[in-house]
């Protein structure tokens, strides 16, 4: 007897389905598992074989001949277990000829018969029912996660016997009910920019960087606040669309990332990388490429605290990601693309001990200075939209009681600035002022003619580039946006140049 089961795999973020056939015939007995596999898929024929046996089914000494189609793709990972075990019980006839119609299977077996999780359910699910699939058997660990898919059947196994009893129908499927999906988005942190005592200008500029979805880098000696910062970003970040919560949870689900109980990401992400994290991790990589924390961070925030102790090679690496929203990476079977649309907040200190410019406690020397600011080199530099000097708090300002702005308050400006962006671009494709092409920015960001004549005198001065000069104009554009003007005028301009200035102060003497 022939039989086909479907299953699917991931490529990168594509889902590929994949045919697993299975032929019983009488002759030698033997088990062969063909179509170009890893050896993780090569090892599944032996534990299939275990766990039918653990599950009271008995194997005939008959030739088995498993195939993964198509045969020019290479098969990886272990979620093909349940479905080749499955194509052998139906090429047994143990299990009825029809049972698996319109049904995708995917699923590890253990030895003793047991279905485990795998990764990726939520968008093999996806794609199964555009195609047109009634069903989709998954591990029973992963079955809220599928059920976030509207239209199609998601049962969820926990043994092998279990699939048997519902495909000879002793058993009644119960299958995940499908969960409109709620959008009210509690913070969990209880952090909140209240309990940060004066900072106005670096919380400014956090509120602008967060509005215009721009890159963020403070620099101020250590203890001045600048990760408490950092950590309450989360707390004024606008909310997630549904469309966006899916992406995001596609990406968690290929990475094994989501909670069980409730899959859904209903948060933006925080991700904070350490300095020793490697170049793999940080973009991505691997074999068959697997998202990095770039793109973990997608539609959220990348957090570098003590940029400058990064390896310098890795900083480099994140040039393109900033510049293109996305992330490539090249391997001979193909390009794999990842989004990468984060805002990138950095964190440093001035210079070894910290203290600089304060030359009172300040003990390096010049070329210490140099050398340690040279970590961040000047295209890096250029790639950042907002730079913010985090001085200690006075005393004064620790002892004061109340009168701080809460997140809220902020995060419903921030909101009010993104909603005008979307509408202002909703036929270019972009949502936010930081994705403004070059000649976007010539277009949008238009100054008025005294503030032209302001910028020229200044673009010697502050050492501009073409591309730190479209980038204050598309800074100045959101902060003319959270002051819900329609023209860029003279002191959105000049506040978006002052995010530049340190970069003059401390890079270029
Ligand atoms: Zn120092």
């Amino acid at each position: 007897m022939f039989s086909t089961v479907l299953s699917a795999a991931l490529h990168g973020l594509c889902v590929e389905f994949i045919d697993v056939e299975a032929d019983v015939s009488n002759g030698l007995p033997m088990f062969h598992l063909v179509g170009y596999l890893s050896s993780e898929v090569k090892e599944a024929g032996e534990r299939v074989r275990t766990a039918i046996r653990n599950s009271e089914i008995l194997l005939p000494a008959k030739k088995i001949v498993v195939n993964l189609s198509p045969a020019d793709k290479r098969k990886r990972g272990t979620a093909f277990d349940l479905p080749i075990a499955a194509a052998i019980l139906l090429a047994l006839e143990e299990v009825p000829p029809n049972s698996l119609d319109d049904t995708l299977m995917i699923g590890e077996l253990s030895l003793d018969g047991a279905v485990k999780r795998v990764t990726g359910v939520l968008p093999i699910v996806m794609e199964a029912q555009k195609r047109g699939c009634k069903k989709c058997i998954v591990p029973k660990e992963n079955q809220e996660e599928g059920a976030l898919v509207e239209g199609i059947q998601v049962i969820g196994v926990a043994h092998l016997k279990e699939v048997c009893a519902i495909l000879k129908g002793e058993k009644k499927p119960a299958p995940a009910k499908y969960k409109r999906i709620s959008q009210n988005r509690a913070d969990k942190s209880g952090l909140d920019y209240a309990e940060i005592k004066g900072q106005h200008l670096t919380k400014r500029a956090v509120e602008v960087a967060v509005a215009g979805n721009h890159n963020l880098l403070m620099v101020g000696a250590p203890g001045a606040g600048k990760t408490a910062i950092a950590k309450r970003i989360p707390t004024i970040l606008p909310p997630l669309t549904l469309e966006e919560s899916m992406e995001l949870t596609k990406i968690y689900s290929i990475m094994g990332e989501l909670n069980q109980s409730y899959p859904l990401v209903t948060e933006r992400p925080f991700r904070e990388v350490h300095q020793s994290v490697t170049k793999s991790a940080l973009l991505g990589g691997g074999t068959i490429p697997r998202p990095g924390e770039i793109s973990l961070a997608n539609k959220g925030v990348l957090f570098l605290d003590e940029i400058a102790e990064f390896q310098k090679s890795v900083l480099e690496m994140l040039r393109q990601p900033l510049e293109e929203h996305s992330i490539k990476i090249l391997r001979e079977k193909g390009e794999y693309e990842f989004p990468a649309e984060f805002i990138m907040v950095a964190a440093m200190n001035p210079c070894p001990c910290g203290n600089y410019p304060d030359l009172n406690k300040c003990n390096c020397t010049t070329a210490q200075i140099q050398s340690y600011l040279g970590r961040i080199s000047q295209p890096f530099l250029d790639r950042i939209d907002i730079c913010v000097e985090v001085e200690r708090v006075p005393y004064e300002d620790l002892c004061r009681t109340g009168g701080e702005e809460s997140s809220e308050e902020i995060q419903k400006r921030v909101v009010k600035a993104r909603d005008i962006q979307k509408e202002r671009y909703s036929s270019l494709g972009i949502q936010t002022n930081s994705q403004l092409s070059i000649q976007q920015v010539e277009k949008i960001c238009v100054l008025k003619e005294e503030d032209k004549e302001f910028m020229e005198q200044v673009f010697e001065k502050m050492g501009l580039t073409a591309r730190t000069y479209h980038k204050v104009l598309c800074v100045a554009r959101t902060i003319a946006d959270l002051d819900g003007k329609e023209m860029i005028e003279g002191r959105h301009l000049r506040e978006a140049l002052s995010y530049r200035a340190m970069n003059q102060k401390y890079w270029r003497r």
